[in-house]
């Protein structure tokens, strides 16, 4: 009776120490998934990175293959930078639209080693920024001019840093930051 008893005992020990080491790893995998979740929103709170792209903000601003994404590993490969927009790619001439519900144009201008023609906007309601980059001539918007969504802004060519006929489309959230377009809700994919 008595060896039934202990050797029960020793039975529940063996369960009970099985039980705490299942309970211990359950209290380290919540402690881990919460800690997660705080270092992500201090990042983003230390550098502002916004990712959540606001629905005022949407579809696809151009015909074509997408042929670069945003942070592309190939692109970073070839061009030892990181890519900080979406590449559309289309023939030449192709239009581009306005992708904000209610925008204004912020910046308009040429630059030869990197955008070429290229046209920054302002969506009203967010303050995202949307810039549109090696359009085929300058856009017929200049800065101050208001922008809806559809408004064509110019079309698909391949001035500045361009190796051929494509749209760079890049996302910046209010700090300058560029996001990926692909968080945009129709876009990208
Ligand atoms: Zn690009």
């Amino acid at each position: 009776m008595l060896r039934w008893l202990f050797g029960g005992c020793a039975t529940c020990g063996a369960l009970l120490a099985v039980a705490g080491v299942i309970l211990l790893i359950i209290v380290i995998a919540v402690v881990i998934i919460v800690a997660q979740i705080y270092v992500a929103a201090i990042y983003t709170w230390l550098f502002g990175h916004e990712t959540t792209i606001p629905t005022t903000i949407h579809g696809m601003p151009t015909t074509g293959v997408i042929t670069a994404t945003f942070h592309d590993s190939d692109y970073l490969a070839m061009f030892g930078v990181q890519h900080t927009g979406v590449d559309i790619a289309g023939a030449e001439g192709t239009p581009i639209y306005c992708t904000s519900d209610d925008a204004k144009v912020e910046g308009k201008g040429y630059d030869a080693a990197g955008y070429g023609h290229y046209l920054k906007i302002r969506d009203r309601d967010s303050d995202f920024y949307i810039i549109l980059a090696h359009l085929r001539q300058p856009s017929s918007y200049d800065i101050g001019d208001d922008l809806d969504y559809g408004d064509l802004i110019g079309y698909m060519g391949s001035s500045g840093n361009s190796t051929g006929n494509h749209l760079h489309y890049e996302i910046r959230d209010p700090g300058n930051n560029p996001v990926n377009p692909e968080g945009s809700e129709g876009c990208c994919h």
